[in-house]
């Protein structure tokens, strides 16, 4: 299947739609005080609070319970589909595209972090997973809570101070390196790696990014335009886990079908 313009546009239109959602939430909070907040709809709540001694009683609260059938739905479909979750909805990854974008528009030299160094960071966010689950265990997530960048936007009133430090932190470095939080730091990324790696190990297809091999004549454009810095000139298929399929890769590609959505094992 040929990855076409209308791919981008819906792309598009779903990362504003879910921005919007979440700015909507925020008023909510400022103007009307409203008690929900885009966190309350996090689906890396299922380890910050799945481990909870009141998790079974708090499921009976609706908007928990719907949170966290949110949470494994969007992990088992990474099985199959990857993590269009990560190109399509999540906000905090839409902020990061657009306020790279932003600044970085008119640089004509792009410069990604060499991919030796980009697979030894990459490492760093399944140590992340690790430390919050095992808070999570402990009982006491609300240490990882305090810096979670996802709770300080959310609930920008009454954030916690490390937070917000984090988050803009976050988005200064993000103006240099792209996805910054997505490549390195992200634990809900490792999660949906984890279950990606689950289904490829039980035999699951997934649909993946497909090199033409005789088409391609080893530019290296996709890969120096890829958001999350994947060499794809090193195999067939993209299967790095940590693909999001944005299509950005067969959109700067010069030779047109070069780069397709396929299934794969
Ligand atoms: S890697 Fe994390 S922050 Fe980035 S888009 Fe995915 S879930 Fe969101
Ligand atoms: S941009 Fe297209 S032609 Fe160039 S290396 Fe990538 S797939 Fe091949
Ligand atoms: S390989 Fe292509 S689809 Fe995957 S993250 Fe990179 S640019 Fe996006």
């Amino acid at each position: 299947m040929r990855i076409k313009n209308p791919v981008h546009t819906l792309r598009f239109i779903v990362q504003l739609l879910f921005l919007l959602i979440s700015m909507l939430f925020l008023a909510g909070i400022i103007v009307c005080g409203l008690p929900y907040t885009i966190h309350n709809l996090c689906p890396y709540s299922a380890v910050c609070f799945g481990f909870s001694k009141n998790f079974l009683c708090s499921l009976n609260s609706s908007a928990f319970g719907l949170t966290i059938a949110f949470s494994f739905l969007i992990l088992v479909l990474a099985i199959f589909f990857g993590r269009l979750f990560c190109s399509f909805i999540c906000p905090l990854g839409t902020i990061q595209e657009y306020i790279f974008a932003l600044f970085n528009k008119k640089s004509k030299k792009k410069k990604q972090v060499p991919h030796y160094l980009e697979r030894r960071f990459s490492l760093v966010k399944y140590g992340v997973l690790a430390v919050t689950a095992i808070l999570a265990i402990a009982g006491i997530s609300y240490i990882y809570i305090r810096f979670c960048p996802i709770y300080a936007i959310s609930l920008l009133p009454y954030i916690a101070v490390l937070g917000l430090i984090l988050a803009l932190l976050i988005i200064i470095v993000g103006i240099f390196i792209e996805r910054f939080w997505c490549r390195y730091l992200c634990p809900y990324a490792a999660l949906l790696n984890l279950f990606q790696y689950l289904g490829k190990v039980v035999g699951f297809p997934r649909l993946k990014i497909h090199r033409n091999l005789e088409r391609c004549n080893d530019c290296g454009f996709c890969s120096l335009n890829c958001p999350m810095n994947i060499d794809l000139t090193e195999e067939e298929y993209v299967n790095n886990l940590d693909c999001i399929l944005c299509f950005r890769c067969s959109k700067k590609c010069p030779k047109p079908d070069t780069l397709v959505w396929k299934k794969d094992k």
